[in-house]
C-alpha cells in the first residue's frame, strides 16, 4: 500500500489550518478478535512510511493489543470521523514481519474458515510475536520423593488430585512439561503447587528444547533413482524450472521412495535461489526425518510444538531474514515467512493432524495449495493413501498425478491376512486380544530374532463396563461417554475430561453386576507379556509417553535391538522404518469404523495400509495380520488387497450418492451451553437464520445430538449443511460469519 510522500496532498493533511490530529495517513489494523472487521488508527508522524505487514501495538478500549497492519491509506475510513481515530501506540517491526503473500493468504483463510482476518494472522505468527513478553523457557515439574504406600492411600482419600498427580509423575519417570502434564491428566497446576510446598515435587524450567535433531547423521549421497522415481523428479523439476504454480499428487506405496523425490525437488529449488516448506505430521517429525533433510539441504529450520516461544521466534526470524531457506515442520510451519518460496511439500497429506481443530479451523493441505498458487510455487502432496479430496482432484486433472507403484530395491509389500474374530476359538483367555494366526506369526518372528509391531488404537485396560442385567454402560458423570478401566490406576477414567472414578461395583440403573468388556493397550501388553515371557515388550500410548523424550527413547531402544515387540496406538502406525520388523498385527481393525463419521471407512483403510507399511522393509519380507469382526467391510477387504484405487472408487461413489465431500460442500455447526434447553434454543435460532437465506441445492440437517452429546458438563447440538454444488453455500456465508462470532458456536467445513 503506497504511503503518501511528505507534503503530498491528502484529504486532511493538506490544510495546515486544520487540527493535525486528523492528519493521515491512516492504518487499517487486523486484531485477534472474532469481530470480522478491520480497525482504523491514525499513523503518528514518527511512524511515517509504515508498511502493511508490520506489527503494531494499538489502544483498544482500555487495553492495548498487538495487531497487524493490513493497509495504509491516505484517506480516513468513511464511517468514522477522523478526529475520533486514535493514533497507533507503538511500532513493533521496523520492516514488515509478514509478507504480502501471507497477508493475502490469511485473508483467504479467514473467509474460508469463517473467522476474522486478525484471528488468521494471529495463527500465523509465533506466540512470541503475538505477546509482549515471550516465554524464554518452558516450565517443567518432577517428582522428588514419592510418599510411601500408606501416605499415598491417605492422600487418595482426602486429596485424590494430589495422589493422581504423584502417580502420573512417577509414571513419567523424569521432568515433564507442565502443559503436557495438565493435558494428559486433566488436572490444573494447583495440586502441583500444593505438592511443591510439601517438597514432594519440584518445578523447574527447560531453557531449550533438548535438540534431538543434533548429531543424527545420515549419508548425503543421493541414490540412483529408479526409473519411476526419475519420472516424478523430472515432472516436479520441470514445473520448478518454469517457475509456475502447479499442484502434484505423489501417490506412492509405503517404502516406494517418496522422500527421495522431495529431496531432489528441494535441491533444485535451492539451486534456483528459492526457499521451501516441508510439512510432515507432528508425530513423524523425528530426528531421522530432519537428519535426512539436513544431510541434503544443509541447515534447515525446524518448527514443532516442543519449542519454546523464544526458539520458535529465532527460527522464524532466521527464515524471514533469509539466513535459512528451508523449514521442516508440523502444520503451522506452513506459515513460515520465506521470502521467495519455490516449493511446498505436504508429506502424508491424508493425515488428520493437518486439520486444525481450533480457530482458524483450516486444513493445511488446502492452504498449502492456496499459498503455492499465491506465490507461484510448486506444491507436492505425497501419500500412500491419498485423501479422497486429493484423489478426486487428481482423477479430474486439477492436480497432476505422479505414481510410484513399487517399493524401491525390489522390496515387496507384505501379505495381509484378515482374521475373522467371530470364528476364533474362544477357548483361551487371550483369544480376544491375540488371535491364533497372529500368535503363530509372532512366535515365528521372535524365534528368528525378528521384531513385531502391534497396533491398537485404544488405550487403557478395557474400554467399558457393561451391566449384565440391563446392558447399560458405566458413563462419565460430566460427559456422554463410557468410562475406560485403567489398571495401573485401578480407576475408571473418562478419556474426554480425564476425571477418575472408583471402579464401579454395580450398575447405577438396575443395580446389576457389571463386567469389563473390550481390549485396550494396557490389557494387550499384559497378554503379550504372558504369551511371550521372554520377549521384551514396550507400550507406546499417551499413558506411557508422558515426557516428550520418551518417544525417542523407546524408538531408539527398538531400533538398537533392545526391544522385540512394540505395541501402541497411532504412535506406532506412522513412518517407522525398521528393517527387522517382519510381523505387524492390527489388533482391532474395526475401531475406526465404529465412529459415526462419513470418513470412517477412509480412516480405517488408511490405518491398515499405514500400519502394514511398517512390515517387510527388508528382503526378509513381511506379514500382516488384521483382526476384525467385520471382515467383509469394503475398506478392510480393499486394504488387504493393497488396492487403493479400488477402495477410492467405491468410496467416492458413496460420497456422491449421499452428498458428502469431495462430491459436495459441507459445513458443520456445533453449539454448546451449560444447559440443554439453552443449547437447543441456540441451535434452533441458528437453523431459522440459515433456512431464511439457504439457496436451492443446500440441505440442512438438524439440530441433532452429536455423537458425544455432553462434554465436560456442557451440552452440545449440531447442524449439518450439505451443498451441491459446493458454491451453493455462498449465500449462507454472511449468516455463518455472524454465527461464529457468537459464544458457544463453532463453524467448521466438513
Ligand atoms: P516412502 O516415503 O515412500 O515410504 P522412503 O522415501 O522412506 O519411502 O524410502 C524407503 C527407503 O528406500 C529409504 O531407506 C530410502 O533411503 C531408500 N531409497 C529411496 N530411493 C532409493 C533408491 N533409488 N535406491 C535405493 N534406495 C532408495
Ligand atoms: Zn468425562
Amino acid at each position: 500500500m503506497p504511503v503518501p510522500a511528505p507534503g503530498q496532498p491528502t484529504l486532511f493533511g493538506d490544510d495546515p489550518g486544520r487540527a493535525p490530529a486528523t492528519a493521515g495517513p491512516f492504518a487499517r489494523v487486523a486484531l485477534d478478535t472474532p469481530v470480522r472487521r478491520e480497525f482504523s488508527y491514525r499513523v503518528p508522524p514518527e511512524m511515517a512510511g509504515l508498511l502493511a505487514g508490520c506489527r503494531v501495538q494499538v489502544p483498544f478500549g482500555a487495553r492495548r493489543l498487538v495487531g497487524v497492519v493490513v493497509g495504509v491509506d491516505a484517506h480516513p475510513p468513511a464511517d468514522v470521523a477522523p478526529g475520533r481515530l486514535r493514533p497507533l501506540a507503538r511500532l513493533l517491526d521496523p520492516a514488515p514481519m509478514l509478507t504480502g503473500g501471507l497477508l493475502r493468504l490469511a485473508r483467504q483463510i479467514a473467509d474460508d474458515t469463517f473467522c476474522s482476518w486478525g484471528q488468521a494472522l494471529a495463527a500465523m505468527l509465533p506466540a512470541a510475536l503475538r505477546r509482549d513478553r515471550p516465554r524464554r523457557t518452558v516450565p517443567t515439574v518432577e517428582l522428588l520423593a514419592a510418599p510411601d504406600q500408606a501416605e499415598l492411600e491417605r492422600l487418595a482419600e482426602r486429596f485424590p488430585k494430589q495422589e493422581r498427580a504423584i502417580a502420573w509423575l512417577k509414571q513419567a519417570g523424569g521432568p515433564v512439561e507442565v502443559r503436557d502434564f495438565c493435558n494428559r491428566t486433566g488436572l490444573s497446576k494447583s495440586p502441583l503447587q500444593t505438592l511443591a510446598k510439601k517438597g514432594v515435587v519440584r518445578f523447574g524450567r527447560r531453557r531449550e528444547f533438548f535438540d534431538p535433531f543434533d548429531g543424527a547423521a545420515v549419508p548425503d549421497v543421493p541414490p540412483t533413482l529408479t526409473p519411476a522415481q526419475q519420472t516424478c523428479v523430472d515432472a516436479v523439476c520441470a514445473a520448478l524450472d518454469a517457475r509456475v504454480h502447479e499442484d502434484f499428487l505423489l501417490h506412492g506405496i509405503t517404502g516406494s521412495g517418496k522422500t527421495e523425490i522431495y529431496l531432489q525437488a528441494l535441491e533444485r529449488c535451492l539451486a534456483q535461489g528459492r526457499g521451501a516448506i516441508v510439512l510432515v505430521p507432528e508425530i513423524a517429525l523425528t530426528p531421522q526425518t530432519v537428519a535426512r533433510f539436513r544431510a541434503r539441504a544443509g541447515e534447515v529450520a525446524v518448527l514443532h510444538s516442543g519449542l519454546t516461544d523464544a526458539e520458535r521466534h529465532d527460527q522464524w526470524l532466521a527464515l524471514r531474514e533469509g539466513r535459512l531457506r528451508v523449514v521442516v515442520g508440523a502444520r503451522s510451519a506452513l506459515f513460515a515467512p520465506i521470502p521467495e518460496l519455490g516449493l511446498i511439500v505436504v508429506d502424508e497429506e491424508h493425515e488428520t493432524s493437518f486439520k486444525q481443530e481450533s480457530t482458524p479451523r483450516y486444513h493445511a493441505r488446502k492452504v498449502a495449495q492456496e499459498r503455492a498458487e499465491l506465490e507461484g510455487a510448486v506444491c507436492v502432496l505425497g501419500s500412500a493413501t491419498p485423501s479422497l479430496e486429493t484423489w478426486a482432484a487428481a482423477l479430474d486433472g486439477r492436480v497432476r498425478l505422479l505414481e510410484l507403484p513399487e517399493r524401491v530395491a525390489g522390496g515387496k509389500l507384505p501379505s495381509i491376512e484378515v482374521v475373522d474374530m467371530r470364528s476364533e476359538k474362544a477357548d483361551k483367555e487371550h483369544w480376544l486380544v491375540i488371535s491364533e494366526p497372529l500368535r503363530r506369526e509372532l512366535e515365528g518372528a521372535l524365534s528368528r530374532g525378528e521384531r513385531g509391531i502391534l497396533f491398537l488404537n485404544r488405550r487403557g485396560f478395557a474400554p467399558a463396563w457393561h451391566c449384565r442385567g440391563c446392558g447399560a454402560c458405566v458413563h462419565c458423570p460430566a460427559c456422554d461417554v463410557a468410562l475406560t478401566y485403567h489398571r495401573w490406576r485401578k480407576k475408571a477414567v473418562c478419556h474426554y475430561c480425564m476425571q477418575e472414578a472408583p471402579e464401579p461395583r454395580s450398575c447405577k440403573g438396575c443395580g446389576g453386576p457389571v463386567n469389563l468388556v473390550g481390549v485396550g493397550t494396557e490389557r494387550a501388553e499384559d497378554t503379550l507379556k504372558r504369551m511371550f515371557p521372554r520377549a521384551r515388550v514396550a507400550r507406546m500410548d499417551r499413558d506411557t509417553m508422558v515426557r516428550r523424550e520418551s518417544y525417542e527413547e523407546v524408538l531408539g531402544a527398538f531400533g538398537a535391538g533392545e526391544l522385540d515387540l512394540l505395541l501402541g496406538t497411532q504412535m506406532v502406525a506412522k513412518g517407522l522404518d525398521f528393517p527387522e520388523v517382519t510381523v505387524v498385527g492390527v489388533l482391532d481393525a474395526d475401531t475406526a469404523l465404529h465412529h459415526p463419521d462419513f470418513r470412517a471407512a477412509e480412516r480405517c483403510f488408511d490405518l491398515i495400509c499405514q500400519v502394514s507399511g511398517r512390515a517387510g522393509r527388508s528382503d526378509r519380507g513381511g506379514k500382516v495380520v488384521v483382526q476384525t469382526w467385520i471382515p467383509d467391510h469394503p475398506a478392510i477387504r480393499a486394504a488387504a488387497r493393497h488396492d487403493f484405487p479400488g477402495f477410492a472408487r467405491g468410496e467416492l461413489a458413496e460420497r456422491e450418492e449421499f452428498g458428502y465431500p469431495p462430491s459436495a460442500g459441507g459445513v458443520r455447526l456445533q453449539f454448546e451451553a451449560a444447559d440443554l434447553p439453552k443449547v437447543e434454543r441456540m441451535a434452533r435460532e441458528a437453523r431459522d437464520l440459515l433456512l431464511a437465506v439457504a439457496a436451492p441445492g443446500t440441505q440442512l440437517l438438524g439440530p441433532a445430538a452429536p455423537p458425544v452429546e455432553k462434554l465436560k458438563g456442557r451440552w452440545r447440538r449440531q447442524i449439518l449443511i450439505k451443498a451441491r454444488p459446493a458454491r451453493a453455500l455462498l449465500p449462507l456465508h454472511p449468516a455463518l460469519y455472524e454465527l461464529c462470532q457468537k459464544q458457544g458456536v463453532t463453524v467448521d467445513r466438513l
